[in-house]
């Protein structure tokens, strides 16, 4: 559903804020697949498609190109939304907004948690589409000039997700994206003491159906997606019998257009306690499951208030996935509480054993409305200094955290050891996964993406790179068994931990996704 017309037509320009490249965004990848940019911004596609159907919707990703003088100059007003990550860019925003004397608004789960980051903008937009969107597109609608001063609009009323409409895919140059990106649920029942999750987006999650579901992906094909498609939900199982209803509709969907993506999400370790979800999710073509594991230590886990991950032995639960065809991706944090000297140690051994490929290794950042935010106020060991890779004062040396994140990097993703993880998932996994060919695959556009991809691989890899010879050995074995898929998919993903594991190792990259250490220079104003 969209807002009521006002009677009034504003001009919008949505802006989404670049990224500071970090290990999750997979910036190495995209000269090797050819795109320009991670994911299709869930939130500011909502809010663009939730505007008057006679208002002019414009959106610019700027990890795909700034917003030019021309784009400010057809607008009447801005918006931007983000994450905490892009703080700097989206002031910088506000700022070349505001030269050309437009108001600017802000949303998204930043300004919902922080709404001091951002004093330059006209209005914050906090909490989630509801009330508080309509009074703003009102207020546009009698007068789209700068207030005399900040206007803060909270959501008391939520608008309820069977509600929502789909995400303006049509505006964004999807094919120019890594990943689709898609959301079914918001929320999340458990309370980790680091996630701000359940304070920003509630423990009882909230849902689409099923059919917006289909129709969304209906959408995304039509706008080009082509690949793999993430559920961006906090937890595909937070709500069991949601995921246990949607999933026959995605595997549906999948028969009726001929199994032309793939998907991934992220959901809780505990989910290997549910081989009826794994089974279905099988069948729907689900091949990546984002777990936060992030430590295989059961104090710590229990110290964080993440017992769930130990419903199953982590082990145990995680050879249970890649049963079922699923490759486990794990977010780990370094600098716990819990943490000794030999941390590091430990989380090189449990690599090794879980075979698992990517792991998101951050130092812990404690993020504002999260408990572990007011217990280390408490302590008074929330350190503000941009200088710093965690705004934590860790209990070992912040020196020797740093340093031993900087080492686990460097060793885990060292070639040769990572492209084994990678055979052995191709061999213990993959091997796992329904293997379906269908004519809809078959298609020349997609055929000509792979070759491209092939080509890209082996010049930029295979020629160019500096660890060839690691790569050849794996490329060839891939090449003499016809498992071309595999060669491309893996080596995306690889090329990009190696490359950015070896800035990080020499001290060129944020050693957390959240860091305040804000690297980028600005996008400057055209
Ligand atoms: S399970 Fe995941 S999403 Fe839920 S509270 Fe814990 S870290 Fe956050």
């Amino acid at each position: 559903m969209r807002s009521e017309s006002m009677g009034t037509v504003r001009r919008i320009l949505c802006v989404f804020p670049r990224y500071t490249p970090s290990f999750g965004t997979f910036e190495y990848a995209y000269p090797l697949a050819g795109v320009q940019a991670f994911m299709p911004p869930q939130g500011i596609l909502l809010i663009a498609a939730y505007m008057p159907a006679d208002w002019p919707v414009r959106f610019i990703d700027e990890n795909i190109r700034p917003a030019s003088k021309e784009d400010f100059e057809w607008a009447e007003a801005v918006f931007v939304s983000g994450m905490h990550i892009q703080r700097q860019q989206m002031n910088d925003i506000c700022r070349r907004a505001h030269a050309f004397d437009l108001a600017v608004a802000i949303g998204g789960p930043s300004v919902s948690a922080c709404p001091d980051y951002y004093p330059s903008f006209d209005y914050l937009h906090v909490g989630e589409l509801g009330d508080a969107t309509d009074d703003l597109i009102a207020r546009l609608a009698r007068d789209p000039s700068r207030p005399e001063r900040q206007v803060v609009l909270k959501t008391a009323d939520r608008l309820d997700m069977t509600k929502f409409p789909i995400p303006a895919y049509e505006l964004a140059e999807i094919k120019h994206y890594f990943l689709g990106s898609i959301q079914y649920s918001s929320g999340c029942p458990y309370q980790c003491e680091f996630c701000d999750i359940p304070g920003l987006y509630g423990r009882n999650p909230r849902l689409k159906t099923p059919q917006q579901i289909t129709a969304e992906l209906d959408k995304l094909l039509e706008c080009g997606i082509m690949g793999s498609v993430y559920f961006v939900d906090d937890n595909f199982i937070g709500n069991r019998k949601a995921a246990l209803d949607l999933l026959p509709h995605l595997i549906e969907w999948q028969k009726r257009t001929g199994f032309v993506l793939r998907f991934s999400c992220e959901a809780t370790l505990n989910i290997a306690k549910r081989p009826e979800i794994l089974s279905q999710m099988r069948e729907a073509m689900f091949e990546t499951i984002f777990c936060g594991i992030e430590t295989p230590d059961p104090v710590a886990l229990k110290a964080m208030k993440k017992d769930h991950n130990m419903m199953v032995p982590i082990m145990e639960a995680i050879h249970t996935l890649n049963s079922f065809g699923m490759e486990v991706v794990s977010g780990i944090i370094l600098g716990l509480d819990t943490d000794k000297p030999e941390t590091g140690q430990h989380l090189l051994e449990f690599i090794d054993a879980s075979q698992i490929p990517l792991l998101t290794i951050n130092l812990l950042q404690a993020l504002p409305q999260t408990p572990l935010w007011d217990r280390l106020k408490k302590e008074g060991r929330l350190i503000e200094d941009e200088g710093r890779d965690s705004n934590v004062d860790f209990r070992l040396p912040y020196d020797d955290v740093v340093t031993s994140w900087r080492a686990c990097m460097g060793s885990a993703y060292e070639p040769a050891k990572l492209l084994q993880r990678y055979e052995y998932q191709i061999r213990e996994t993959y091997s796992k996964r329904l293997n379906m060919r269908t004519p809809q695959q078959a298609t020349w556009s997609n055929i000509k993406l792979g070759l491209t991809m092939l080509r890209n691989i082996f010049w930029k890899v295979g020629v160019l790179g500096d660890y060839k010879w690691h790569f050849w050995k794996f490329a060839l074995r891939r090449l003499a068994r016809g498992q071309i898929e595999y060669l491309i998919s893996s080596m995306l993903v690889a090329h990009h931990l190696i490359m950015f594991a070896r800035d990080a190792s020499r001290g060129r990259q944020n050693a957390s996704n959240y860091s305040i250490r804000l690297r980028e220079a600005s996008v400057p104003a055209e």
